[in-house]
């Protein structure tokens, strides 16, 4: 719950003791209970599936009920604007940093928001989400969101020289954009590793644009 549903709630209480008074011993005891309530979650720590039907019964009352024409709409189908590639890491969820509402893009995300170069094996997964999001829902544009801090990105530049690798998939993964590290050890090489890491995390934008507008992609 935000601060601001919180802060409304309490103004919304005040406002109703303000009224009526006599509700003020039936307030206390439920707020006690409520404290209570608390006190015991915090103590027992962080509960997954309780977190999961919080989160389900916010979305639930403060956004499917109060929108019903938006819902409804989208219960019949959907037609996004946008294909958007993004990395998976927790921090950087499109929809909440870019305020998409349900419907207004399809969403691509993975390590370090990879795109692939066009391959029916190893990347077939991409593919069929490109596949269907341009002839399918007809997307008309398509964006490729990177962030800083990209653990996908510091793995790929952490990858020695001799493109040895220690996981069965994250750095073969990354891999994809070996062209950009390349680019930026050429380049940056005085630079701290953060630095280049940073630097790299720029540098991918090219390859990455390059294998999606591939022939075998869009045409
Ligand atoms: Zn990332």
């Amino acid at each position: 719950m935000s601060n601001d549903s919180y802060e409304d709630a309490i103004a919304g209480l005040n406002k109703l003791l303000s009224e009526k008074a006599d509700l003020g011993s039936v307030a206390a005891a439920k707020i006690k209970q409520i404290t209570a309530e608390l006190e015991s979650a915090a103590s027992q720590g962080f509960d997954p599936v309780e977190r999961i039907r919080t989160g389900f019964n916010h979305f639930k009352t403060e956004k499917f009920e109060k929108n019903p024409d938006l819902y409804g709409a989208l219960a019949k189908g959907q037609s996004p604007k946008f294909l958007v590639f993004a990395c998976s890491d927790s921090r950087v969820c499109p929809s909440h940093v870019l305020n998409f509402e349900p419907g207004e893009a399809f969403v691509v995300r993975n390590i370090a928001n990879m795109v692939p170069p066009y391959d029916q094996t190893k990347y077939s997964g991409v593919g069929a989400a490109i596949e269907y999001a341009v002839l399918h829902l007809k997307v008309e544009h398509i964006v490729v969101i990177g962030h800083s801090r990209c653990g996908g990105i510091k793995g790929l530049m952490s990858i020695p020289e001799d493109g040895s690798t220690a996981s069965d998939f994250i750095e073969n993964w990354v891999k994809i954009c070996a062209p950009a590290k390349s680019k930026v050890k050429t380049q940056c090489d005085s630079l701290s590793f953060d630095e280049q890491c940073n630097n790299c995390e720029k540098a991918s934008y090219p390859y990455l644009i390059y294998f999606l507008s591939s022939d075998h992609y869009l045409s």
